[in-house]
């Protein structure tokens, strides 16, 4: 039985944060949590006296990281990428597919097939809980970085084909709801346990409600890459966005690396769809954790070359982004700094919310007697210092 005990930590729990506290794990589990005062003077103890505890980070949305993308389909790279987000506080992670051909994805699910079973128990990465489509059922005119010449239609034979590829891995899809046969293909596997995320899309106001009728839950990047208010005949039609602000059965992504959104619209969320429904998402290419220069957006041999610098992934065309090159922690910052919620507010986005969007919140995204010691310890400016995954030291830099 392994035992020890993080001494004397700033606590992040769900709506507090409670200071000179003890969270005790054993086996890989959170097994009690008290005041410090009250630990035994024979436990083996961390000392944390000035830092923060919080929940390890959930990304459901990310595309690579490390100099790696997870198209690039080898155990090296997703090894490489994961890794490199783990050192950002990263606990749990949902690698995100581009729109590409068969060939592709079907390298990538083989990889990661390998190493969800290889890492089983092993607690050396951060738990993968599935992978996360996105496309290649889009809409062509809110492509944004997704190459336009992988996009397809959600026939049933294309989606049926996909799906039997993945190994059962595919946990979240985000396709565009306004498609011929999308409708029907979240219907069939919603059933086997995917979410589904309305997202480069160009959808109408009544496109929207059909996908939330059908079991759409999610938006995918809110702001990006989807449709807002149009006019027919001088009357104006909501879009994707608004809906998607409008509706409680929609939890909202959104990438809060400071750059895709300002300030205001990171607060309009904020005070429109609450705390609670809002997931923080990296986006994250292979840029992030590397320092600026040119970079392949998807897979080494299928993808496109962007530029990183000024702390983003910039399109060729130097108009649009390519993604984020962001961690988690940078989120967590971010929403501080810019969006100015509480620090409990911004990490239970960052965790709790991501957990229960994907029901695994049993065992993941706060620290609570019975769950995965999943654990970060950060300083105020939220720089990482250390990692726990399920109990294990993974991180470590002096303090
Ligand atoms: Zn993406």
């Amino acid at each position: 039985m392994k035992r020890f005990v993080l001494h004397d930590a700033s606590v992040i729990f769900p709506y507090s944060i409670s200071e000179h506290t003890s969270v005790i794990v054993e086996d890989g589990i959170i097994a009690d949590i008290c005041p410090s005062d009250n630990v035994d003077a024979n436990e083996e103890i961390i000392n944390c006296t000035g830092l923060y505890l919080s929940p390890g980070f959930v990304d459901i949305h990310v595309h690579g990281g490390g100099g790696y993308d997870f198209m690039d389909g080898t155990e090296e790279a997703i090894r490489g990428a994961i890794n490199a987000h783990m050192k950002h506080g990263t606990t749990t992670i949902v690698p995100t597919t581009l729109t590409a051909d068969d060939y592709d994805l079907a390298s990538m699910f083989d990889a990661m097939r390998d190493i969800c079973l290889s890492e089983k128990d092993a607690q050396t990465i951060p738990y993968i809980p599935g992978v996360h489509l996105e496309g290649p059922y889009i809409s062509p005119e809110m492509a944004g970085a997704q190459d336009p010449k992988y996009i397809r239609k959600p026939t049933e034979d294309d989606w049926l084909r996909i799906f039997m590829m993945s190994h059962g891995l595919i946990k979240i899809w985000t396709v565009a709801p306004e498609l011929r046969g999308a409708i029907s293909l979240c219907k069939r596997l919603r059933k086997e346990g995917v979410v589904f995320s309305a997202g480069h899309s160009s959808a109408k106001y009544s496109d929207v409600l059909s996908a939330i009728k059908a079991g759409y839950s999610m938006a995918t990047h809110l702001y990006s890459s989807m449709s807002t208010i149009t006019r027919e005949n001088g009357y104006r039609v909501p879009g994707l966005l608004e809906a998607a602000l409008l509706h409680d059965e929609i939890t909202t992504e959104i990438i809060a690396d400071g750059k895709h959104l300002p300030a205001p619209l990171l607060k309009l969320v904020v005070k429109t769809k609450g705390v609670d429904k809002i997931v923080l998402v990296t986006d994250a290419m292979r840029g992030a954790g590397m320092p600026d220069g040119e970079y392949m957006l998807g897979s080494l041999k299928g993808g496109q070359l962007v530029k990183v610098f000024d702390g983003i992934a910039h399109m060729p065309d130097g108009i649009s982004f390519a993604g984020s090159v962001a961690t988690c922690d940078r989120l967590v910052r971010v929403m501080l700094n810019d969006a100015e919620v509480q620090l409990s507010d911004a990490v239970r986005m960052m965790t709790l919310n991501p957990s229960r969007e994907l029901g695994i919140d049993k065992r993941k995204g706060s620290v609570e007697k019975g769950k995965d010691a999943d654990i970060v310890l950060f300083d105020d400016n939220i720089e990482i210092k250390k990692v726990f995954l399920r109990g294990k030291q993974s991180y470590d830099i002096e303090f």
